[in-house]
């Protein structure tokens, strides 16, 4: 499942990997968590083919596992072509497999630290999130997220076209 969205589109999100309906329906975040999404989205006057959205691996690991630094790694060069295809301003990794596998190979960071900041990785703009699942379990990240969605905004805005 490759992932979806528009093409030249100015912000990229990355997941972790299809689930169980995504694998099924071959459109990434269509379950719970893409709902949760899609308001966030909503909540900054995006809609979904204004952006793309993929997912660090393109399988659905067995029994919904996070993926293994190998199957990283093997889609690993998709991902980085789909990024230089579309070519964003900013990319958004959404969970710790997202910035593990984008801006943070050494494992020390976490989500915890890292989200809403700004990051600059060999001239590519970073504004790492949490992943919408994780608002679903701790309800309390939901304005979290909503903040960094609005740093989001921002950052959309301050771009000269
Ligand atoms: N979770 C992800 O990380 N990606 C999806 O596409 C769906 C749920």
């Amino acid at each position: 499942m490759p992932g979806e969205g528009y093409d030249a589109a100015k912000v990229v999100f990355v997941g972790e990997a299809p689930g169980g309906q995504e694998d099924t329906q071959g459109r990434p975040f269509v379950g719970a968590a893409g709902k949760l999404l899609n308001e966030l989205l909503a909540s900054i006057s995006l809609k979904r083919n204004e952006v793309y959205i993929t997912n660090v691996v393109k399988c659905r690991p067995p029994n919904n596992r996070p993926p293994r630094k190998d199957e990283s790694a093997v889609c690993r060069d998709y991902l980085n072509r789909q990024i230089a295809l579309i070519h964003p301003k900013v990319i958004c990794p959404m969970g710790n497999s997202a910035i593990r596998a984008l801006v943070n190979p050494s494992d020390s960071d976490s989500v915890t630290s890292l989200h809403g900041m700004l990051l600059e990785v060999e001239s590519v703009t970073y504004l790492p999130m949490y992943h919408p699942a994780a608002a679903l379990y701790t309800a309390s990240l939901r304005k979290v997220m909503e903040e960094d969605f609005r740093k989001l905004r921002g950052i959309l805005d301050s771009l000269v076209e």
